[in-house]
């Protein structure tokens, strides 16, 4: 529940729930015929709120895919009754866990499948599992000369069934690469490899959001969608366009002028080359908004640019607002996201911190409380 605005700072990041069901539709339209899409909710939905968006997409996704545990147990806890692939690791308590809970675990190599199997056994646990292949990522999943030790573990369970069987793309954002070919021809022969081994299911699914992107689906594969159902990375859609979901906002606290030479913030890093006029806003590196943002990202005032000058402190940052003459007390000050014809896109924030989209958006705190909307207006 969002606590009384009133009551608040008024720092928020707003989540537009019709971009979220725009960025769905334009997702589906990408699959070939007999796909279907995973979302892909791990980190609290890339730092837009997992509940809201699985709770608002749960009737035409095939399910969803969180990285812990205690981010499946969240959504199961809100009312979510779509499938929950847990992309893991797990360990053995947390194997118990998702067996009470009904969760799926996506298993990553034997060792974890070691510690399954016996968790397995010991509670008489009968359900599915999907199994992750490493088709050339290198952090999880088995490898070829893993899947005979797989396929004995796994024909010692009977109540246990692969269900799903997946791998992921290393460096599917670039075209020019051929390393995704060579991961796909390599996912396809551990296939055939387990198929030998009496190890076969009816789904599989490899790719991610740029290689959704890039067509790279084979019929009837499911996906697995992320970034791209948040509107951030220049993803190549050739044509369909994606929407931003997040907007980040706060407002303007105390406004002064400042005569030429006033320095600001912390270490004095900046001095005011003239007469200035300065804002400062309620929001810090306390809130995920980098420190390496000083001296360097812009923000938006009635429309316009204004700098980041001074250092971002903890709870606070200060803006140079002395083009935008109309600024006030109370403004509000975009950190991310649109304000009438300027729009900061997280791929901005992510260029000056050396980043990706992903960091920028995941990095907005626990603090910024997220508010929903939908046709224009706030929503509880
Ligand atoms: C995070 C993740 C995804 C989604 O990746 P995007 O690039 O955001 O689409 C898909 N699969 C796995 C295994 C992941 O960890």
């Amino acid at each position: 529940m969002v606590p009384d605005e009133n009551y608040l700072r008024p720092t928020f990041a707003e989540i537009d729930l019709e971009a979220f069901d725009r960025n769905v539709e334009a997702v589906e339209a990408m699959l070939p015929d007999g796909s279907r899409m995973i979302a892909v909710l791990k980190a609290d939905a890339y730092g837009h709120g997992a509940v809201p968006l699985a709770l608002r997409c749960q009737g035409r996704v095939s399910g969803f895919a969180v990285a812990l545990l205690e981010e499946a147990e969240a959504l199961a806890d809100a009312g979510v009754h779509a499938p929950i692939l847990i992309l893991g690791p797990l360990t053995a308590p947390q194997f118990d866990r998702c067996f009470e809970r009904g969760f799926v675990p996506g298993m990553i190599g034997p060792e974890e499948l070691a510690v399954f199997a016996a968790r397995a056994r010991a509670s008489s646990w009968q359900g599915e599992i999907h199994l992750k292949l490493d088709s050339g990522m290198g952090r999880m999943g088995f490898l070829a000369e893993d899947l005979e030790g797989a396929a004995a573990t796994l024909g010692q369970l009977p109540g246990v069934r692969v269900a799903g069987i997946y791998t992921h793309f290393a460096n599917a954002s670039d075209p020019a690469d051929p390393y995704t070919q060579r991961q796909t021809g390599r996912f396809e022969s551990m296939l055939d490899r387990l198929r030998d081994l009496g190890v076969d299911a009816p789904l599989h699914h490899v790719a991610n959001s740029a290689a959704i992107a890039r067509g790279l689906i084979k019929p009837g594969d499911w996906v697995r969608a992320g970034i791209i159902l948040y509107g951030a990375e220049p993803l190549d859609t050739g044509g369909a366009r994606l929407s931003p979901l997040m907007r980040w906002t706060t407002r303007i606290a105390r406004l002064k002028q400042v005569s030429a030479g006033a320095p600001i913030g912390y270490g004095c890093s900046w001095r005011a080359p003239r007469e200035s006029r300065i804002a400062t806003i309620p929001v810090g590196y306390a809130d995920g908004y980098s420190r390496n943002l000083s001296n360097r990202a812009e923000v938006l005032v009635r429309g316009l640019r204004a700098p980041v000058v001074g250092r971002v402190s903890m709870d606070l940052v200060t803006i140079d607002v002395t083009e935008i003459p109309d600024a006030h007390t109370g403004d509000e000050v975009v950190l991310l996201g649109r304000q009438g014809e300027q729009e900061i896109p997280a791929e901005e924030l992510a260029v000056l911190l050396n980043t990706i989209s992903y960091e920028v958006l995941c990095a907005v705190g626990r603090r910024v409380p997220r508010v929903w909307i939908e046709s224009g207006r706030r929503t509880l």
